[in-house]
C-alpha cells in the first residue's frame, strides 16, 4: 500500500506535507503534488498534515486513478522537499468538485 495526493490539492499545494515526509517522495506538478508510490513507506504522518485532506491511503475504494496518477507524474514531476507559500488564492478552490476535470496540469512545478 501507499499514501496518495489525490483532487483537493489541486490549486490548494499548501505543502505542509513536504516537510513531514521522512523519506522525501513528494514531487511537484504545476498546480498539485503527488507522492511517489513505491519511495513512500506507509508511515502516515503527511496525512493529517495536509489542511485539503487531499492525502489518502490507496486502501480506500475508488482511488484507482488516482493511484495511476501518483505513479505516473512522481516519475517525471521534481523532487520537493521544502515547504513554499501556496498560492494567493488556494482558499477559494479548497473544496470544489471535480478539479481534475477543470484544472490538472501535466506540466511539471519548480521543485527544489
Ligand atoms: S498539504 Fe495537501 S494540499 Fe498541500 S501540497 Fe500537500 S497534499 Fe497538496
Ligand atoms: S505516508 Fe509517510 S512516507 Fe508516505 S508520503 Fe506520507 S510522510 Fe511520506
Amino acid at each position: 500500500m501507499t499514501y496518495i495526493v489525490t483532487d483537493n490539492c489541486i490549486k490548494c499545494k499548501y505543502m505542509d506535507c513536504v516537510e513531514v515526509c521522512p523519506v522525501d517522495c513528494f514531487y511537484e506538478g504545476e498546480n498539485m503534488l503527488v507522492i511517489h508510490p513505491d519511495e513512500c513507506i506507509d508511515c502516515g504522518v503527511c496525512e493529517p498534515e495536509c489542511p485539503a485532506e487531499a492525502i489518502k491511503p490507496d486502501t480506500e475504494s475508488g482511488l484507482d486513478k488516482w493511484l495511476e496518477i501518483n505513479q505516473k507524474y512522481s516519475a517525471v514531476w521534481p523532487n520537493i522537499t521544502e515547504k513554499r507559500d501556496a498560492p494567493d488564492d488556494a482558499k477559494a478552490f479548497d473544496g470544489e468538485a471535480g478539479k481534475f476535470e477543470k484544472y490538472f496540469s501535466e506540466a511539471p512545478g519548480e521543485g527544489d
